[in-house]
């Protein structure tokens, strides 16, 4: 097997739970808009899975005055931003706070994957300005050497002046290089990590690719002759949460992130991160060696 050089990862539910954090966030925003504004909960949830359709993305933050629901508020763009807008951007980001961490051993892993000199990248099907946000907010985006992502998203005419200064000044940059793939090289296309093997000038023999979905993920590096990583445990998402992010976000956003509950499966299949370690060190599994002292199983007696 020719030395792997770079290991090329996904991120939404390969590095993180997405689902885990998306659903209780989406759901604290919405009732925030609730309460601050008296309207029906279906409304709501219908015009903003609308703009999220639209910008292929339930992360984008400006659904709501990007929504039809709330033109009529958006006539004084101060108290609206003041009185609705702010209080479920607070609620969004508490739940996203609590619940948005990355899987066991990402971190670890990821500074030990650069500790072996190995190039570090992610591929992600989020748009720029999402993964860039999600990444800075986990304080990963240090540990790559470069990200590729979507298109990211434009901000809205009618938005905070502070968050448009923030914005302009860079301030929701991250920490590494980024690049705006094509929204036509959106997985399972091959083009994305194609690009990645032109820009660090390697074949795809050299390259680890993990990923959870089987049917995004594992044919990029197929089709690219990279070394495929099945990232199993990403795809154990609750029936109950499936069907709560049914209820909240666009089927072909939730697509995007959330592999389909399938009997489709990949070989190499690991069940935390840290086994990408163990996946470059070619090991095997072996039975641990007995501890001393170790409870030993009495011999039973013959009758
Ligand atoms: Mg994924």
């Amino acid at each position: 097997m020719p030395s792997i050089r770079a290991v090329v990862t996904d991120l939404d539910n390969t590095l993180y739970p997405w689902v885990d954090y998306v659903v209780p966030s989406l759901e604290a925003m919405v009732d925030s808009l609730e309460t601050t504004t008296g309207l029906p909960r279906i409304r709501i949830v219908q015009s903003l899975k609308a703009v999220y359709s639209k910008f292929g993305s339930n992360e984008y933050p400006f659904a709501i005055q990007e929504s039809e629901l709330f033109k009529p508020y958006e006539r004084d763009f101060d108290s609206f931003n003041a009185l609705v807008i702010d209080p479920a951007r607070k609620a969004f980001k508490s739940a996203r706070d609590r619940y948005l961490h990355p899987y066991p051993g990402v971190k670890e892993t990821l500074q030990a994957l650069m500790d072996r000199g190995l190039k570090l990248v992610a591929l992600t099907d989020a748009p720029r300005n999402a993964a860039e946000g999600r990444l800075r907010t986990l304080k990963l985006d240090t540990l790559f050497h470069a990200v590729y992502t979507l298109p990211a998203y434009p901000l809205p005419d009618n938005v905070d002046p502070e968050i448009r200064r923030k914005e302009e000044a860079g301030h929701y940059r991250a920490g590494v290089p980024v690049v705006e793939l094509p929204a036509d090289h959106e997985k399972p296309s091959p083009a994305g990590l194609r690009r990645i093997l032109g820009d660090l000038g390697l074949t795809g023999e050299q390259v680890l690719y993990v990923g959870d979905n089987v049917k995004k993920d594992m044919p990029v590096a197929q089709a690219c002759g990279a070394l495929g990583v099945w990232a199993e445990y990403g795809t154990y998402v609750s029936k109950e949460y499936r069907d709560r992010l049914q209820v909240i976000s666009a089927g072909e956003v939730t697509r995007r992130h959330v592999a389909d509950a399938t009997p489709t499966r990949w070989p190499l299949a690991i069940s935390s991160f840290t086994q990408v370690l163990d996946v470059l060190d070619g090991s095997r599994w072996t039975r641990p060696a007995a501890r001393r002292g170790a409870v030993r199983a009495r011999p039973t007696r013959r009758r």
